[in-house]
């Protein structure tokens, strides 16, 4: 299993300096964070092996076991799945990031619940940008007032958004929809909001979205196998 993980890694962080120097970007000006969901604990020990140290969770009470698990590590965890009201204390206790902050009384939550000896929690808001009529995700236009009502939490920090698209047909059906979540984050910017993070792109459209501007991929099945 180590040594699977390690080529994976290997592979993925080469493919993405490649996908930024095609797009005329710094090779370290996208982060990688992989998403351990369904994997034990072991496998993130040889993922951190091969030099990887954050990693994204969807299931909250799942990542809690693995956290503790690992407390030996200096890890940095993303929460990037889904919150419910009655998990958002775990969440403040125990992560690090969160991705998929999509309503203002989740966010909230999180301030209110965040312990005072930690730092404040790093906070994406997740965007909806294909309009997909089940997924999570704010519109793009309830978007600007839950950023800068996010922004003013005391114990938040705003870093960014995120999204997942819909798998496209084409590549440029798939880079049309990673501009579009591009411009928003560029507006929010020009609104004033110090934004620094896109998260943006997983395994199947890694290149893409580093092509529009992502600044952090969330990269499972290229790492760790299928689920
Ligand atoms: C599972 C998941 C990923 C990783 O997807 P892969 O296709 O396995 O790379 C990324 N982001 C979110 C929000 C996920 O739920």
């Amino acid at each position: 299993m180590n040594n699977f993980i390690a080529e994976n890694l290997s592979r993925v962080r080469t493919q993405m300096e490649a996908a930024c120097q095609a797009a005329g970007r710094l090779p370290h000006s996208v982060s990688l964070l992989a998403v351990s969901k369904t994997w034990g604990a072991e496998a993130v020990r040889a993922a951190h092996a091969a030099g990887q140290t954050a990693f994204g969770e969807n299931y909250i009470q799942e990542a809690v076991g693995k956290i503790g698990a690992l407390r030996d590590l200096p890890l940095q965890w993303h929460c990037i799945g889904p919150i419910q009201s009655n998990k958002t204390r775990l969440v403040a206790e125990h992560f690090d990031w969160v991705h998929s902050v999509d309503r203002l009384k989740i966010a909230q939550r999180l301030s209110e619940q965040r312990p005072p000896h930690l730092p404040p929690l790093q906070v994406c808001i997740q965007v909806n940008v294909d309009g997909g009529e089940t997924k999570s995700g704010i519109s793009p236009q309830e978007l600007p007032a839950l950023a800068q009502a996010v922004a003013a939490l005391p114990r938040l920090q705003l870093r960014g958004l995120m999204t997942i698209p819909e798998s496209a047909e084409t590549d440029a059906q798939m880079r049309a929809v990673h501009a579009q979540a591009k411009a928003l984050f560029e507006s929010l910017r020009q609104q004033g909001l110090p934004l620094d993070t896109l998260s943006m792109g997983m395994s199947a459209d890694m290149a893409a979205a580093i092509a529009e501007g992502s600044t952090m991929v969330r990269v499972g099945t290229a790492i760790f196998g299928r689920r």
